[in-house]
């Protein structure tokens, strides 16, 4: 039982392999089908052909043997057809076993039949089936075969049959003939379609297989690309093109994005005392432990080397300075195996109003670098930074800014008026009119100042009169562009807040004004 299994078996395996004659990997999909199809279709063939030449054998070889000769050329003909496929000649395989299927049954039903033909489900049949046999894109090809058994059909119909078959049957004969000859047809098409949708429903496998590989290579490939080998970071690749994302998102949306970046300290200590591998397995273990730290939202990548980088979407500097802390006395605290204690140096920073990506990551490396160089295993901030919160605050009037004139003295009490008031705005829901109204009330008063100034040390033969005046200058435009910007809506009241507490307040009045300050005071004393 088990032996007759196995040659079942290895019966099939044959067969497979017949079908898949002429089939190397390289072809399409399409051209799979066919060459299979064509395989199957000719096996099945062969193997309908010869029960026809035994009936003919068994009933009256001398009376057949025209059609005997016929069958058994077209089923070593046929064996054409896998040379055909073999040798990558997939159409004139599929033609060539289309002409010796439909050949035989011709013949047959000229030599019985002719002009009495009454089947002609059987030329439906077989007219039809190039059009499964024979690649779709071959149109040219499939007419042909279509206009071959017209012609065959026509001939057929216009000749007497050749067997007078009463003379030799009987009528019951005859009858169980014609069953046999349909049966056999039938079992042929049935076979053949059963193949068809063999060969179709195994190319599908085929097709979703490679689909289910070619997304795994894609997602693995996908991985290369954006992670971080070592530490399945994000690489700086994908660091860059998120930054770009959210500073996009946070401009359209007005919300507030930081930035951290850190660097470990000292870390060329860790690898040359070590070795490499070890610093390897400090960098995973710190990816892993300062991931815990983040929430989901926040994106940490690898920016290279020992420098890891954090970018927080919605959240302000006061947030991200509380998760540079948090993750600093993270690694401050934990103590790796061989390396010991090995702390970071971060630098961070908020996006401005209007700042670009390049000028983001200038500010967060440069609060980085002052990190390092005021001791390591610190967190700094940008110096813009520095300066918004520095200056967060009403400014209030000092005695050692008084000039000795009551007017300047007075103009400079309303500048830093002026300051607080566009505090307020930036803190209250102000319509943009009024502010834009104030601000233009500021340019005219920091004129008046200007003039003033200007005409009190003429008078007093102040010696640098000509920088003062090439200074007044520049702020009086820049102020005429804080003006244009305000009206476009360019700008915020924040930074017209900041421009007169920094450029105003500290660049000209603190800085600039001073130098002349003892000289009117002198002057003053004089006169
Ligand atoms: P500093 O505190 O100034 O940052 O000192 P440092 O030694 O960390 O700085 P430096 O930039 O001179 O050295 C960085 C070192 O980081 C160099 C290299 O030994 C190490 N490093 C960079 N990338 C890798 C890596 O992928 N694996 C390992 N094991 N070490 C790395
Ligand atoms: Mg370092
Ligand atoms: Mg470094």
């Amino acid at each position: 039982m088990l032996s007759k299994l196995k040659i079942i078996f290895l019966a099939l395996n044959k067969i497979k392999k017949i079908i898949d004659t002429g089939i190397d990997g390289e072809q399409t999909i399409a051209d799979r089908q066919t060459i299979q199809f064509t395989n199957a279709g000719a096996i099945l063939w062969i193997a309908s052909l010869i029960p026809f030449i035994l009936l003919y054998v068994i009933i009256k070889p001398s009376a057949f043997w025209p059609l005997i000769i016929v069958h058994t050329s077209s089923i070593l003909l046929l064996l054409l057809t896998f040379h055909f496929n073999a040798t990558r000649q997939y159409l004139i395989a599929s033609v060539w076993a289309n002409i010796m299927v439909s050949l035989p049954v011709f013949i047959n039903l000229w030599f019985f039949f002719g002009n009495l033909t009454s089947n002609h489900f059987f030329f439906i049949l077989f007219a039809l089936f190039p059009i499964i046999t024979i690649p779709r894109k071959q149109k040219w090809a499939i007419v042909a075969m279509l206009l071959m058994n017209l012609v065959f059909f026509t001939l057929i119909l216009e000749h007497k049959p050749i067997y007078d078959l009463s003379n030799h049957f009987t009528a019951e004969e005859l009858t169980l003939f014609r069953i046999a000859a349909i049966l056999l047809t039938l079992a042929f098409v049935i076979g053949a379609f059963y193949i068809y949708q063999q060969v179709l429903y195994r190319s599908q496998q085929k097709l979703e297989a490679n689909s289910t590989i070619l997304q795994t290579v894609l997602a693995e490939v996908n991985q290369l690309a954006t992670l971080d080998a070592l530490t399945r970071l994000w690489n700086r690749r994908s660091i860059e093109e998120r930054l770009q994302i959210e500073i996009t998102s946070a401009k359209r949306y007005s919300n507030p994005l930081s930035m951290i970046m850190f660097d470990l300290d000292r870390f060329k200590h860790v690898n040359d005392t070590l070795g490499h591998d070890t610093g390897d397995e400090v960098l995973k273990r710190i990816a892993g432990l300062v991931k815990t730290t983040l929430r989901g939202s926040d994106i940490f990548g690898r920016w290279g080397g020992e420098e890891f980088l954090v970018i927080l979407p919605q959240t302000s500097l006061e947030g991200a300075l509380l998760v540079a802390e948090k993750i600093r006395h993270t690694m401050e605290t934990y103590w790796h195996d061989q390396a010991g204690v090995v702390t970071a140096s971060f630098g961070v920073a908020a996006l401005e109003q209007g700042e670009n990506s390049t000028s983001f990551w200038k500010r967060v490396d440069n609060a980085l670098y002052r990190a390092k160089t005021n001791g390591r295993n610190l967190v700094s901030v940008s110096i813009e930074d520095q300066n918004f919160s520095r200056v967060l605050a009403h400014i209030e009037w000092v005695p050692e800014w008084e000039t000795g004139d009551q007017k300047i003295d007075q103009l400079h009490c309303q500048i830093l008026d002026y300051a607080n008031k566009f505090l307020d705005y930036s803190l209250t829901e102000t319509p943009h009119k009024a502010i834009l109204a104030t601000l233009e009330d500021f340019y005219t008063l920091f004129q008046e100042l200007c003039s003033y100034e200007e005409e009190i040390l003429r008078q007093d033969n102040y010696p640098d009169l000509g920088i003062l005046i090439t200074e007044h200058q520049a702020a009086l435009r820049s102020i005429q562009s804080l003006i244009s910007g305000y009206q476009h809506r360019e700008i915020n009241p924040v930074t017209l807040y900041c421009f007169i507490t920094d450029q105003i307040v500290v660049g000209h009045l603190i800085n600039s004004d001073m130098k002349y300050f003892p000289y009117l005071e002198t002057q003053t004393r004089v006169g």
